[in-house]
Formats: structure tokens, C-alpha cells, sequence
């Protein structure tokens, strides 16, 4: 097994209220809720993950939402722009959607030689669907009013701002082992060739702009992909040994996990590809039902009755 960091694994944000979350990321954008469960480290919030039909790493995107969230501010040092690959031609049909929807969205418009329409959540999250140049293969989820020909099939980038991107760009060359592609002014775009999706950090050079507030709206940190537990360990000694600090191996249930603060500023997890979502239910039910861990369940009725009511 090779030692590879394998792309984005998931990348988490912070929502105010659950059900206008639920509603958006599954009816306005298609994507398929996978699991249902609670923030491990504050179990009277929701964490919902969303996905392809397995909730396959690389098309992950995950909320805490908080229904009195203050919102939090775009700036540095922080995850700024998410990217979702779409098939050709489908950003006629979003646009049009976008509307339908009272989505906040922009013009249709070329970056590093795609096709790309940026728009926001209800919490003001900033997103851009992207058609790359390479169609990307991967089987997308579907819902009764977005199909296959313009469904989301997972990350394409992740977009990271900030005041200089020296120290990040040496992380992502010298320990997750990208490549610089592409420079556009002060967006530089680095790629792993392990995987061909998902595989694209932009680093946007902004040395004159305020640090960013991670609050709602925000992304809270993003997560790279690794294959297993041992090749996680791999990383934790290669990192610590780099000086940075590090945590231990945490359980997420669904992965094993590290974090690291990379010196941009930006919370950085690694996270793993085992055991996958289906560890506590069926594929075909993924996301109906409220899956708490096993520290949790003894609580789990003071936990139902503090959580918010959601309609699915
Ligand atoms: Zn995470």
C-alpha cells in the first residue's frame, strides 16, 4: 500500500438552522444525506454528512448546524470555496434551477480553462460547480428533479485563502506530496496524481486581507484522504516530526482521524477510508434514522428531545 494522501475526504462547514440545511443540500442541490448523527464532541447539535449513494470520500460534505449560529466571516486563513464537479453543459440547467430555488449565484465563468458558476447556501457558504476539462466518471446521486446529466459527482477542489501561501503550498508538496499545476495571478492550483478526483487544492494569495472568523456560513476545517489506519500513523509520525502538533488517532465512527493546524491557518484533518458509513446501516437506509455512538446511546432521549425536529 502506498503511502498517499488520496485527494479531499470531506470537507465540514457550520449551518445555522438543520431543516433549511436538509432542504438545501437535498432537494436544491441533489445531494443524498448519508448519515444522521450528532457533533462527537457536543451531542445536543446535529452533524449531517452528504454525499454520493455510499457517501464515498471525496464527495463528502458535512454541517454542524446551529440554529442561533452568529455568522462567521469570509477573510484569510480559512477554506473559502468548495468546488463540485458537474457534467458538460449542465450549468445551463442550474442556473435555471439556481432561480427556481432563490439561489444567490453568479455569472457562468472560465477559471484556469473551465467552466464555473459560483453561488451561496441559505448561510451565505460559498460553493462553485465546476465542468473540468477531464469528465469526471463518478456515479452521482439522484433525485427526482436533478438526474445524471447534471447531478454533483463530488469535490472537485477545495479553494484555501491565504496571506501568503508559502508555509501551506510546502504542506501540500513536501508531506501530502501535490504538485503545483497551474498559477492564474494569485491563485495557484496544486494536484495529486493518486486519484482523479477530488484532487485539486487552489491556494489564493490575499496579504492585505483580515483574517476570516469561522462561524456560520464557514468552512470549519477540511479533510484529506488516506487509505487506512496504517498509512494514517504514517502521516501523524511524518507531521509531528515536521514540528507541527498533531493529535492522536480519534474515532469518528465512520473513520479514523488526525487534526493539525497547517501554518496558513486552516484546520487540516486526514482521515480514513475505513469503515465507511455502512459500519451502523444498510446502504439503502443511510441518513434516515439518528445514529449516535456508542458513548452517546445511553443518552440517546435527552439527546432526541434536545435536538431540533427534522422533516425528511
Ligand atoms: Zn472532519
Amino acid at each position: 500500500m502506498e503511502d498517499k494522501i488520496l485527494g479531499i475526504h470531506h470537507i465540514t462547514a457550520i449551518a445555522g438552522e438543520a431543516q433549511r440545511n436538509y432542504d438545501f443540500y437535498t432537494k436544491a442541490l441533489g445531494l443524498r444525506l448519508v448519515k444522521k448523527t450528532v457533533n462527537f464532541d457536543d451531542p445536543g447539535t446535529y452533524h449531517f454528512y452528504y454525499g454520493n449513494e455510499n457517501g464515498t470520500p471525496g464527495t463528502i460534505l458535512t454541517f454542524f448546524p446551529w440554529t442561533h449560529v452568529k455568522p462567521g466571516r469570509v477573510g484569510t486563513g480559512m477554506a473559502t470555496d468548495i468546488g463540485y464537479a458537474v457534467p458538460k453543459g449542465s450549468l445551463d440547467f442550474w442556473t435555471k434551477h439556481f432561480e427556481k430555488y432563490q439561489v444567490r449565484f453568479g455569472q457562468i465563468d472560465e477559471q484556469f480553462g473551465e467552466q464555473i458558476l459560483r453561488f451561496e447556501d441559505p448561510d451565505g457558504l460559498r460553493i462553485q460547480l465546476i465542468e473540468p476539462k477531464v469528465e469526471d466518471t463518478r456515479t452521482p446521486w439522484e433525485t427526482s428533479e436533478i438526474n445524471k446529466d447534471v447531478a454533483l459527482k463530488g469535490f472537485h477542489s477545495i479553494v484555501l485563502t491565504l496571506r501568503n501561501i508559502k508555509p501551506t503550498a510546502s504542506i501540500l508538496t513536501d508531506i501530502f506530496g501535490y504538485k503545483l499545476l497551474q498559477q492564474d495571478g494569485n491563485r495557484y492550483r496544486f494536484v495529486t496524481d493518486t486519484v482523479e478526483n477530488a484532487a485539486i487544492v487552489d491556494l489564493v494569495e490575499e496579504p492585505e486581507v483580515t483574517h476570516g472568523l469561522v462561524a456560520g456560513g464557514t468552512n470549519h476545517h477540511v479533510a484529506f484522504r488516506v487509505k487506512n489506519d496504517e498509512i494514517l500513523m504514517h502521516f501523524h509520525d511524518k507531521i509531528a516530526s515536521a514540528g507541527y502538533n498533531i493529535t492522536p488517532k480519534i474515532d469518528r465512527n465512520y473513520f479514523f482521524s488526525l487534526y493539525f493546524r497547517e501554518p496558513g491557518g486552516v484546520l487540516f484533518e486526514l482521515a480514513t477510508d475505513n469503515p465507511g458509513f455502512a459500519v451502523d446501516e444498510d446502504v439503502n437506509t443511510l441518513g434516515t434514522s439518528l445514529k449516535l455512538p456508542a458513548q452517546y446511546e445511553a443518552e440517546r432521549a435527552t439527546i432526541e428531545k434536545v435536538l431540533p425536529k427534522l422533516i425528511q
